[in-house]
């Protein structure tokens, strides 16, 4: 299991085909994927984004640039090829995505703690190394078949580059996840195929740091 990005992955997947435009110079430049702006012909002139591996405009760069030292980047979700329509849906459990919206809010209608959650994890990050506490929430321990995806989920989270410690986990949650109104709580979410899974990312230190919840579907 390798988990994606949302919508990080689907730009990068985009980009690999506009940068074939230039060779190396462009006769019609592809979109700015930030601001849907026209690139620069020549490929040198554009930006690398900081947040995704593709390029961006001069003035995107910039703004980037800025955004980056006031820690307020602009989100993901934000950019125009995104509002324009790169697709939030799952198709691929076996590489699940990491969103920023919520598509099983249904089960939070009969209150914070749905009777479908199998089982939570809480992590901690102490400054050398995570620590993380599993909640089993059912009185049956869950089927075999069904435990081994949550440790496959939460293997595969723990991986990633940006849960390597508690200075990328923050820098991710300001440029990726979900704000809440605490600004130092951000939310994501995902989905297997046979769980929904729900991540609060708390980014304060001394504190517990990641809370990944699973629910079984339906
Ligand atoms: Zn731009």
């Amino acid at each position: 299991m390798k988990i994606r990005i949302y919508p990080k992955s689907l730009l990068e997947t985009v980009w690999q085909q506009d940068k074939l435009l230039f060779a190396p110079e462009a006769e019609q430049p592809p979109l700015c994927l930030r601001c849907g702006q026209p690139l620069n012909r020549r490929l040198v002139i554009n930006a690398l984004s900081r947040y995704a591996d593709v390029h961006i405009c001069e003035a995107c760069g910039m703004d980037e640039a800025l955004r980056d030292a006031n820690r307020c980047p602009l989100p993901l979700t934000e950019w125009a090829a995104v509002k324009n329509g790169l697709s939030q849906q799952q198709t691929n459990f076996e590489d699940p995505l990491l969103t920023t919206s919520c598509a099983f809010e249904d089960l939070f209608q009969q209150g914070s703690r749905p009777a479908s959650e199998i089982a939570y994890s809480r992590s901690d990050y102490d400054g050398w190394k995570w620590w993380t506490t599993w909640h089993q929430c059912q009185k049956d321990t869950p089927v075999l078949e069904v435990a081994r995806e949550i440790d496959a989920f939460q293997d595969a989270l723990f991986q990633l580059p940006e849960f390597r410690n508690l200075d990328t986990l923050t820098r991710f949650c300001r440029g990726y996840a979900q704000p809440t109104s605490e600004p130092t709580e951000f939310n994501l979410y995902s989905e297997t195929a046979h769980f929904y899974i729900w991540l609060r990312l708390i980014t304060r230190r001394r504190d517990y740091n990641v809370y990944v919840h699973y629910y079984l579907k339906g």
